[in-house]
């Protein structure tokens, strides 16, 4: 880490209207940002080897906004090559091959004609770390670990189990393969899973964050939803206060975040509006005021196993959209899954078991289908959970 905070400092963000992603207007709003934050120089060396981290979710085309923007990464790659920084890239998909996203995702095509090198994600190294509440071990790739630095390109969307997933959840994909799914089992409280992924996030330390947030994912995200030009590209050194400046863009208040909230406790940031200084266009002025957030955890822990299934929105797979692929089951972290193919067969729809189910979604967000939604039981509706901001 080059550049090192005071402690009395704000944490700066950098706001950019960027309407589309034409290359020149990216490029330029790139280099605008990286111009209110002092220049590269601030965040890396020349002759350095840095990772690019984006989102590479699931092998989906850009249109579809599950993963980072190849015009994003081209710009942010060119920029850093024309600094002289030596570059590679990767990720672990939740679902599919890292090869497959890359290639779906346009990413493959522009690292190619870079000269970036995809680097190792399918194998790691086990690594132990402290935490908010337990210290972790972790797979952490080959690729991340042998880099000099990294810096994230995450994703603005929505996210059925921490809300919005931006800067603090980009480095889960820094777990290899199945361990990812694992820390669900292990860690079935929300609040519990989102400080792993702030620990995590503040042992990883990318040095910068640039968050695509041309268009966003709103709704059933993180894969499942729906495409939403929110017209901004953000860029900060803290995924505390991006993420949170991120969620006053689509009108969700900060702390209904839990990985927000997690990593102000764990000092990895912060996130209130009086502790963030945001430089470049007027944030008021870029505000969504009609996202869709989605359906998602309540902001509130429930520790009750009987209650929480009472309050807490369940999976519901829609059978007119269900290709019957059994991705959902795979992804299930559970033995024998919450989800699964019922006596009828492996040409229906799989069912749920509700009573073994710890709602961590990770059927909902491996489904290419978008067959997989949230329905808030009766007396989550009595709490009046709902979208709540
Ligand atoms: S619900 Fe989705 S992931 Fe599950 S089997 Fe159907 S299409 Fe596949
Ligand atoms: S059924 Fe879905 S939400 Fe329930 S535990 Fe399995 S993956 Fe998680």
């Amino acid at each position: 880490m080059i550049k090192v905070k005071e402690s009395n400092q704000k944490s700066q963000v950098v706001i950019l209207r960027c309407e589309t992603y034409d290359l020149e207007e990216v490029r330029t709003q790139l280099e605008r940002g990286i111009a209110l934050l002092g220049g590269w120089a601030q965040w890396v060396k020349p002759g350095e080897n840095i990772l690019l981290k984006p989102n590479l979710l699931a092998p989906d085309p850009p249109e579809k906004a599950v993963t980072t923007h190849p015009a994003v990464f081209r710009a942010v790659a060119e920029s850093l090559q024309q600094f002289g920084v030596n570059l590679t890239y990767g990720d672990s998909p939740s679902n599919g091959t890292i090869e497959a996203a890359a290639r779906r995702s346009g990413l493959a095509e522009v690292a190619n004609e870079l000269r970036i090198r995809m680097v190792n994600f399918k194998e790691g190294d086990t690594v132990e770390f402290d935490g908010i509440h337990h210290r972790h071990k972790a797979v952490i790739a080959q690729g991340v670990l042998e880099s000099d630095g990294i810096i994230s390109l995450p994703k603005l969307k929505t996210h059925a189990l921490v809300r919005l997933t931006g800067a603090v959840k980009n480095q889960f994909g820094c777990v290899v393969g199945f361990n990812k799914t694992m820390f669900h089992a292990k860690h079935p409280v929300v609040d519990h899973f989102a400080a792993l992924l702030a620990d995590l996030c503040l042992y990883i330390k990318p040095r910068l964050y640039i968050l695509d947030a041309i268009v966003s994912m709103e709704g059933n995200g993180p894969r499942g939803g729906a495409p939403r030009r929110t017209g901004v590209l953000m860029l900060s050194a803290d995924p505390v206060a991006l993420d949170a400046t991120a969620s006053r863009l689509v009108g969700l208040e900060p702390d209904r975040v839990p990985t927000t909230r997690a990593g102000q406790q764990n000092g990895l940031g912060v996130y209130r509006a009086e502790d963030i200084e945001l430089l470049g266009d007027d944030l008021d002025q870029l505000k969504i005021k009609d996202f869709n957030l989605g359906i998602g955890m309540p902001g509130f822990v429930i520790k009750n196993i009987w209650l929480r299934n009472q309050i807490v929105p369940r999976p519901q797979i829609h059978p007119d959209l269900c290709k019957t692929c059994g991705l959902c089951v795979n992804a299930c972290p559970l033995r024998p899954p919450a989800v699964d193919w019922s006596k009828a067969g492996k040409e229906q729809p799989p069912q749920y078991n509700y009573s073994t189910c710890i709602r961590c979604y990770c059927c909902q967000e491996v489904c290419p289908e978008g067959a997989i939604t949230l329905a808030v039981p009766w007396l989550g509706r009595i709490f009046g959970h709902s979208s709540s901001r």
